[in-house]
């Protein structure tokens, strides 16, 4: 009988500004869920797009995270080290998949921003480059139950003109190196999850399991973000933080009486139940 791989989970933010609620939120639940799974948790700075980044972001949220509790396992993975594997898994995709040259601008992209192969780019055309997906691949969300894709055949990019590798490559061919097993992250990322699946496919990677939380907005409905300004987490206030963070997840609160951040954090992983976010939305703050 095959017995299930150790628990493998990862936080992995980008650095493009300091923590706000929203990200210590998503750190905090994939944290508990990997803790009481006696798992593993790694951290993987998303450092692959720097016109977006912020001088200091990538430190500051390691310190964030340490403030609150939140220690990972093993050397924290920065994903501008790995241009290479990215290069040899666009290099694997483009000899067994349907890789392509786009030079659509937003402008002449069709629905849902795909190119499907619409545009006829000369040798001299700045590209980016495409692979063909089918659409097709529904999963079982942890969370939030079966999902299907909404959208058939589509394309998505893999390099993007400006030469850099675009998110959703790098993030399967982490996801795969690491061995990570679970998933635990934001539903704003959830549409992404159905090309993912097809990538890993191409690459003959195992597919890790996901659960998508939540995400948290302001008290107009707009997602919590590091682009819309949101607050960066006070440090010094870590035990606050956390009971809020708990309670927007929705956990007992029998833990809120904790009197240090390991307690609470140890109670918490204790308690911890995903189950209680299936039938929310979006989580508001404050
Ligand atoms: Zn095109």
């Amino acid at each position: 009988m095959a017995t299930q791989p150790e628990y493998r989970g990862r936080f992995a933010p980008s650095p493009t500004g300091p923590l706000h609620v929203g990200s210590l939120l998503t750190a905090v639940a994939s944290y508990l869920d990997a803790r009481s799974a006696s798992g593993t948790w790694l951290l993987r700075i998303e450092d692959i797009d720097p016109p977006r980044e912020v001088p200091g972001a990538a430190d500051s949220i390691l310190r964030s995270l340490e403030a609150h509790g939140l220690y990972w396992d093993e050397t924290e993975l920065y994903q501008s080290t790995r241009l290479e594997a990215y290069a040899e898994a666009l290099d694997e995709l483009t000899e067994c998949g349907d890789v392509f040259r786009c030079c659509c601008t937003r402008a002449t992209l069709g629905p849902g921003g795909s190119c499907l192969k619409r545009c006829s780019p000369t040798l001299e055309d700045v590209t980016a480059l495409r692979v063909c997906l089918l659409g097709n691949a529904g999963f079982d969300d942890r969370i939030l139950g079966p999902q299907q894709p909404k959208h058939g055949a589509n394309d998505l990019v893999l390099r993007r003109k400006d030469n850099l590798y675009a998110y959703a490559l790098a993030v399967v061919v982490d996801d795969a190196w690491q061995s990570i097993t679970d998933v635990v992250r934001g539903e704003d990322l959830l549409f992404q999850t159905f090309a993912q699946l097809e990538l890993l496919a191409q690459l003959k990677a195992e597919q890790p399991s996901y659960a998508h939380v939540p995400v948290v907005c302001d008290a107009s409905g707009i997602k919590l973000s590091k682009q819309a300004g949101a607050t960066a987490i006070d440090d010094k206030a870590a035990l606050k933080n956390l009971r809020k963070v708990l309670e927007l997840l929705c956990q007992d609160s029998a833990q809120l009486h904790a009197g240090s951040t390991r307690e609470l954090l140890e109670l918490a992983t204790s308690l911890w139940n995903p189950q209680a976010l299936q039938a929310r939305r979006a989580l508001v703050y404050p």
